[in-house]
């Protein structure tokens, strides 16, 4: 398999949470998917992201209309996440299980260190703010 910095970005970004899954898969935190985790106001909670987790999750899924300020994640539908395949790293790798956080920080960060590999590669500044706040200012893609 090639370098994640060898591809491109959609494909370099896949892998990663490729990776990410399996190796998640063997920890198994668990989850018994409440979702209310994604309801950053009620779990006192900001989820950060880089530019192109949210550039990758605005091409592939429609953004709903949101305010910042709710502080809820617009893609949470009856408590599940509605864009499971493209969501960002920081849902991917968040589990409440008190015994994971030391392992979730490390796992987090070895993964960011991936996705800035793939940065590096494409020559893109690099960008990490706030999820909501860089949603709301993504260029909305038009579905047909
Ligand atoms: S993208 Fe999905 S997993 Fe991430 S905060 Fe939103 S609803 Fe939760
Ligand atoms: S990580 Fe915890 S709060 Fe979040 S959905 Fe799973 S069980 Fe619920």
């Amino acid at each position: 398999m090639k370098y994640v910095s060898e591809l491109n970005l959609d494909a370099g970004l896949t892998a990663i949470y490729r990776q990410l899954e399996n190796e998640l898969a063997q920890l198994n935190p668990g989850c018994n998917g409440c979702g209310t985790c994604c309801n950053f106001g009620d779990f006192d909670h900001v989820l950060y992201a880089s530019g192109v987790e949210i550039d990758f999750i605005v091409k592939h899924a429609h953004v709903p209309d949101f305010a910042v300020s709710d502080n809820i994640c617009p893609f949470l539908k009856d408590n599940n996440c509605s864009i499971r395949e493209f969501r960002a790293l920081g849902c991917r790798v968040f589990y409440c299980n008190p015994h994971y956080q030391e392992v979730s920080h490390e796992v987090y960060e070895k993964y960011y260190r991936m996705i800035k590999e793939l940065y590096n590669k494409h020559a893109i500044p690099w960008k990490y703010q706030p999820f909501l706040n860089q949603l709301k200012e993504a260029p909305r893609k038009r579905l047909p």
